[in-house]
């Protein structure tokens, strides 16, 4: 078998794209970006700076004034670094969380973004994760997965997260939240989240993480 340069992992929030492509990155030995992160540092930088998020021009500026970097640490997991400093912590709060849908759908941004993971996705050995990776992105990778779920069980995955870290949301909030960017990120006119035509689909309700990754290594072989 030979190893494929990049492995293509899409779907909606809470599918388990994240673990799934973390975990196949271990096996493999391969780095692993997810390309949520850098959206969300766009989004983390536009707050800070104060430019409305539905600003094109405004948010086009901003990505060429600020330098965003990519960098893998040793076990292979990426940190975002803006202008030389990690901003990776601050991407999961909720204020970027709820604005970074309406940034990825701007093409300025979108454009940047797609242009530095192309070119990491060429350095090869890396499982890139995101929702335009197979259709957009990378539409040459050999392995391309797709990963989805119903919404009240991602919903319910999110809540159970979210709990863990401890903040009071409560289910119905999470719920709404979730589909919200479900559906902007579907009906976004740039590369909107959908299978690539030669992705697998794996509908992920009820299973197991580690049987979703064996299973994903089981197709490695019959891919290349
Ligand atoms: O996967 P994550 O929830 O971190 O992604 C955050 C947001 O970034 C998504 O809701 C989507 O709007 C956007 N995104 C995107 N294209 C990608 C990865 C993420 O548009 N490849």
């Amino acid at each position: 078998m030979t190893e494929p340069k990049a492995i293509a992992i899409d779907g909606p929030v809470a599918s388990g794209k994240t673990v799934v492509g973390r975990l196949l990155a271990q096996r493999l030995g391969y780095r692993v970006l997810d390309t949520g992160l850098m959206y969300r540092a766009i989004t983390w930088q536009a707050l800070e700076d104060g430019v409305d998020l539905e600003d094109r021009e405004g948010m086009a500026s901003l990505v060429e004034e600020h330098d965003l970097e990519v960098r893998f640490e040793d076990g292979g997991e990426a940190s975002i670094f803006l202008d030389n400093r990690d901003v990776t912590p601050y991407l999961r709060l909720p204020e970027v969380e709820q604005g970074v849908s309406r940034v990825a759908r701007i093409p300025a941004v979108r454009d940047a973004m797609v242009a530095r993971q192309r070119s990491i996705g060429r350095e090869g050995q890396v499982v890139m994760v995101g929702r335009d990776i197979g259709t957009v992105v990378l539409p040459d990778a050999p392995l391309k997965v797709y990963l989805t779920a119903a919404v009240e069980e991602r919903a319910q995955r999110r809540y159970k997260e979210l709990q863990g870290l401890g903040t009071g949301v409560g289910y119905e909030q999470v719920l709404r939240e979730l589909q919200q960017r479900d559906r902007l990120d579907l009906e976004r006119e740039i590369a909107p989240l959908r299978p690539a035509e030669d992705a697998t689909i794996v509908t992920t309700d009820g299973l197991n993480v580690r049987d979703v990754v064996e299973w994903v290594v089981s197709l490695l072989g019959k891919s290349t």
